[in-house]
């Protein structure tokens, strides 16, 4: 296969960038840096044109490709991977030859999925597997980094059990990822308990389990924590009532005082701070249903 040495240069630099930044790497001052190749600097991907073929590359497959963030929930999902749909025009212009060699290479490549403006989740290796002339699009799935840490190589999932489970899981972790963007920008991006604004030590908490029959990902059934109001809140040792005021529960109050504690505590019986939109709000029965069972905890 061709530029094996460039695609493996392009994954290891993520790794890096996802060390730094997490699942979700911002655009600027992140991916617009690309990474070094052969003493280039390599583009990792063209927001603009979504199928991205670097100039450097011998071969003819795509390198990577991305949804818009203007509209990130167009692409479907599948249980076997998420459709992508060609550019307009032939499906022999450019763009869209490289995207089909990708299949035809079997040739790995980074998927950035847009989260929120400015931000992708990169799901990588991901692989072409399927291209339909007719619709017009191609059907992207997962791969795997296996071998030695230092040397890892990308495969194909060949088996579609295995395939299935690395779809879900990425759906999962995306379903997150653009949760926590819209519960962030919400909240203005601070704890809505201490008002810590520090978006890598924010997480957005579901009031309702996802899982649960309320839980699906919607700002209201969310609330902007940072990480140690985050696990409290999990652990039902913080609970918020239906009228937005902080509960510490009694056996932290009780504790002895610690710094840490102490921290924890102050914040019993304040108010939360609100999201600036009233459909952000969250959802009071949701709390309330919530509220039991931190009160049920004791
Ligand atoms: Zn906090």
């Amino acid at each position: 296969m061709a530029d094996e040495s460039l695609r493996t240069a392009c994954f290891a630099a993520m790794d890096v960038l996802r060390a730094t930044f997490g699942e979700e790497v911002p655009y600027r001052d992140g991916l617009d840096r690309g990474f070094a190749f052969r003493g280039r600097r390599v583009p990792f991907l063209s927001p603009q044109k979504g199928i991205y073929r670097a100039a450097v590359q011998d071969g003819a497959a795509a390198l990577a490709i991305n949804t818009s963030a203007n509209s990130p929930y167009d692409d479907e999902e599948t249980p076997d991977g998420f459709h992508y749909a060609y550019r307009a025009g032939s499906v022999d212009q450019p763009d869209n030859r490289a995207l089909r060699a990708a299949f035809a290479q079997a040739a790995p490549l980074v998927y950035f999925i847009a989260t929120r403006p400015g931000f992708y989740r990169p799901v990588y290796p991901a692989y072409v597997i399927a291209d339909d002339t007719m619709t017009r699009r191609v059907l992207v799935s997962p791969g795997r980094m296996i071998g030695p840490l230092d040397e890892p190589e990308p495969v194909l999932l060949d088996d579609p059990l295995e395939r299935r489970y690395a779809v879900r899981e990425t759906r999962v972790r995306l379903h997150q990822a653009r949760f926590r963007g819209r519960v962030l920008v919400a909240y203005s991006s601070r704890c809505t308990i201490c008002s810590l604004k520090e978006t890598r030590l924010l997480d957005a908490a579901h009031i309702a389990a996802d899982l649960e029959e309320h839980g699906e990902p919607v700002v209201s059934n969310g609330l902007s924590l940072c990480s140690i109001h985050h696990r409290a809140f999990d652990q039902d040792l913080v609970g918020v009532s239906p009228d937005y005021t902080v509960h510490v529960s009694k056996r932290l109050l009780d504790d002895e005082d610690c710094p840490m504690l102490d921290l924890l505590k102050q914040f019993h019986a304040k108010p939360i701070e609100l999201p600036s939109r009233r459909v952000w709000r969250p959802d009071r029965d949701r709390l309330s249903e919530r509220f039991e069972r931190f009160r049920a905890a004791g």
